[in-house]
């Protein structure tokens, strides 16, 4: 059976969610996974910051508003009063949820539950209209069977088995649908996949069921070799290997959630990547396959904190890098970047919860500069087989733009490099202009 899942332009409108219909409606027995409508999961967040910081006013007005939008799409999305009442009651039963959390001392079990509305919402009202279209589909409820674990994993083992006993339970059907993102934690709380994770929901199913193929609908037609939110005339990719899409999504192609690759990989599902607005459209397969030689995209993360440490102590002594790895391993605090010298090393994060007590527990091995703001621009493709010197390449485009960071050598898909965040914009472009034309 293969997974599908469509994003939240997807299934932004009525008119959309009934392009999605037409498009799964082949006879053909799928999964089918759904963010929320575009905009409900960034509304849910500033209602649960609301609360956070006790403004009820603007959370109620917040609220309503959501409300509202919510009524209208069912007034529009059905034809008959009992599917329109069906849709009516899920909508409301979602929004009483979120009101129930406006009282009291508001917490992360409240903000987790509320954020989960938006996929609960969508998938209850589109399951409604493929029934009310007459196909044979049934709604999988995904809190009975995605799980994490209590390092905020994915919980496969017991996911393998969770899913299967809800189709199982759910009984023959043409089409299954279920919600994206949102998972049970190892404390049987509400919880998700962090943002853009329905994505990663599907590869997870997709990985579970044994999926023949996992496809991942957007609003784009297919991986692009540059941001195309931030460059101009980039083009579409036909085919990635599984390896140069993982790091193209690890280091901010917002075209995947950065996990979506592996669980795929380890089981040589092959992702497709569609458009919803172009179906016609061949889209990106990625597959184990390598996909012809030199450099095929560029992508960047921001939000990345370098650390460096400078130790005369470091000097032909043993054991000083793994003093230091120790302290990030303690804090749970993962590195994307390393880079050192005789007497110095730097280190990139994204996660700066535990920085300050990074920064003291550093300070015992030398001294330690903090900077922020900071942008990981990473370069792929198969970058061993091109013999014309790519890594000059990256850095004559470059010219002109300072470079706090390289990392190279570390994998043969890529080389990264780290700037000011003020200066991606141009490095991008700069990129696209001498590598990608
Ligand atoms: P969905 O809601 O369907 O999950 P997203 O907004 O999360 O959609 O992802 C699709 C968007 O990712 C595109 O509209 C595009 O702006 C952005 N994007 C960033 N980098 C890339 C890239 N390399 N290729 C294609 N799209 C990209
Ligand atoms: N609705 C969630 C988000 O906006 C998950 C997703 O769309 O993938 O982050
Ligand atoms: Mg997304």
């Amino acid at each position: 059976m293969k997974v599908l899942k469509f994003g939240g332009t997807s299934v932004g409108s009525v008119e959309n969610m009934n392009a999605v219909m037409q498009l799964i409606a082949d006879g053909e027995k799928k999964l089918v996974v759904l963010s929320a409508m575009s905009g409900t999961t960034n509304a849910l967040v500033e209602i649960a910051d609301y609360l956070y910081k006790k403004n009820k006013d603007a959370a109620f007005t917040q609220i309503a508003n959501l409300e509202r939008k919510y009524e209208t799409v069912v007034k529009s999305l059905y034809k008959s009063p009992t599917h329109k009442k069906e849709g009516s009651k899920a909508v409301k039963t979602a929004f009483t949820t979120i009101k129930s959390f406006t009282s009291g001392e508001f917490n992360e079990i409240g903000e987790k539950t509320i954020l989960a509305q938006g996929e609960l919402i969508s998938t209850a009202l589109f399951t409604q209209v493929m029934k009310e279209n007459g196909f044979n589909t049934k709604l999988l409820p995904a809190l009975d069977f995605m799980r994490i674990d209590s390092d905020k994993a994915a919980d496969m083992q017991a996911i393998r088995p969770l899913i299967k006993e809800s189709l199982a339970e759910a009984g023959e059907a043409d089409y299954y649908i279920t919600q994206g993102f949102i998972c049970r934690n190892a404390e049987g709380e509400i919880d998700n996949l962090q943002r853009g994770g329905s994505d990663y929901t599907a590869s997870l199913i997709g990985a579970a069921i044994d999926s023949k193929e996992v496809q991942i609908w957007t609003d784009i037609d297919g991986f692009h070799n540059n941001d195309p939110r931030f460059v101009q005339n980039t083009k579409k990719i036909e085919q990635l290997s599984f390896n140069e899409a993982a790091e193209l999504a690890y280091f901010g192609a917002k075209i995947l959630h950065p996990q979506t690759v592996l669980p795929a990989k380890l089981q040589n599902i092959p992702v497709r990547l569609k458009n919803t607005m172009n179906p016609s459209d061949s889209g990106t397969l990625i597959t184990h396959d390598a996909s012809g030689i030199g450099i095929k995209a560029v992508a960047a993360k921001d939000g990345i904190t370098a650390i460096k440490v400078r130790s005369y102590r470091m000097l032909m002594a043993y054991g000083f890098m793994k003093n230091l790895f120790e302290i990030f391993e303690f804090f749970k605090t993962p590195i994307d970047m390393v880079s050192t010298s005789e007497v110095a090393v730097s280190i990139t994060i994204d996660n700066t919860t535990k920085l300050d007590d990074i920064v003291r527990e550093l300070k015992e091995y030398g001294e330690v500069e903090v900077d922020e703001n900071q942008t990981i621009v990473c370069v792929v493709g198969d970058l061993i087989a091109d013999e014309q010197g790519f890594a000059a390449k990256v850095f004559n485009a470059m010219e002109g733009i300072p470079i706090r960071m390289i990392s190279y050598g570390g994998s043969r898909h890529n080389i990264s490099v780290l700037v000011s965040t003020k200066d991606k914009q141009a490095t991008l472009q700069a990129l696209s202009d001498h590598l990608l034309a």
